[in-house]
């Protein structure tokens, strides 16, 4: 019987689109509207699948990874919103704890519980995220090798970092400096805002499947959190996903 597959997913088609070539024998097969490309990456069973942008989109899909592709773990990468101070555009944020910032049925409950759950903060898997911070790690310090500085600095890259700790997901591009303040002053402790990272962390905890969350700052969730997103997913997320999940297999494979 062949291993249970590691489930890589990506929110949008330039962060797959980087990483399908990395995939020896895919196979893909159709469900939901989504291709999930099996075949192995460095020897190890993976599954690649977009999950489409949000909470929905991305609980479908890790519900669908866990069901019918038996996925023993599950990472999702792509970009971010820095939030709090210091975590600047080109910065990697690996998830310790997600929250859905977005989910408030107070009085009820409390704000940003789970109504019925008691849950709000979901724990990352530790040591898949510490294996993934330590790849991006090594990524980082090459960076100059495969994106080139002059590119970086281009995009305002420089010294780029790798943050571990709390990202928190809604169905909300925040693009204004008044809605991120906002998020700053209600979780202070929130190192980045994305739109799919919690909702996985929703279903992998009623399944009890480890998973992590990958992410590059794209942009501050301010008022010039649209410039330059797509050219930045291409040139320089992409690349840097790409390095990250291969460094990690790589280094899974080892073990
Ligand atoms: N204009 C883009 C919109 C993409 S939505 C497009 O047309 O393709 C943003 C995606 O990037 C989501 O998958 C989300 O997880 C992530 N993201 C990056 N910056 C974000 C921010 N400031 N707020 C919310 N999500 C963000």
């Amino acid at each position: 019987m062949p291993r249970s597959p590691i489930a890589i997913v990506s929110a949008m088609h330039h962060e797959l689109r980087a990483l399908l070539p990395l995939l020896h024998e895919p196979m893909p097969v159709r469900l939901a509207g989504r291709d999930f490309h099996q075949g192995t990456i460095h020897g190890q069973p993976v599954v690649l699948v977009l999950s489409g942008i949000g909470k929905v989109a991305a609980a479908t899909t890790a519900v669908l990874l866990v069901h019918a592709f038996d996925a023993r773990q599950l990472v999702f990468t792509g970009v971010a919103g820095g939030l709090r101070r210091g975590v600047k555009v080109g910065d990697v944020v690996v998830a310790r704890q997600l929250l859905q910032h977005d989910m408030d049925a107070s009085p009820l409950f409390p704000r940003f519980e789970i109504p019925l759950t008691g849950v709000s903060r979901f724990e990352a898997d530790a040591n898949l995220a510490d294996a993934l911070a330590a790849a991006a790690q090594r990524c980082l310090d090459r960076a100059e090798e495969f994106i080139g500085a002059r590119h970086l600095l281009d995009f305002g890259v420089d010294a780029a970092l790798v943050h571990q700790g709390l990202i928190v997901s809604g169905d909300v591009f925040v693009s204004s400096e008044a809605q991120s303040h906002q998020l700053r002053a209600l979780l202070p402790d929130a190192l980045a805002v994305e739109m799919e990272g919690a909702a996985v962390a929703q279903v992998c905890a009623d399944f009890a499947r480890p998973f992590a969350v990958l992410r590059t700052v794209s942009d501050r969730a301010d008022d010039q959190a649209h410039v330059d997103f797509t050219r930045f997913i291409d040139e320089i997320a992409s690349v840097y996903t790409r390095a990250i999940v291969e460094d990690w297999l790589l280094h899974a494979a080892h073990r």
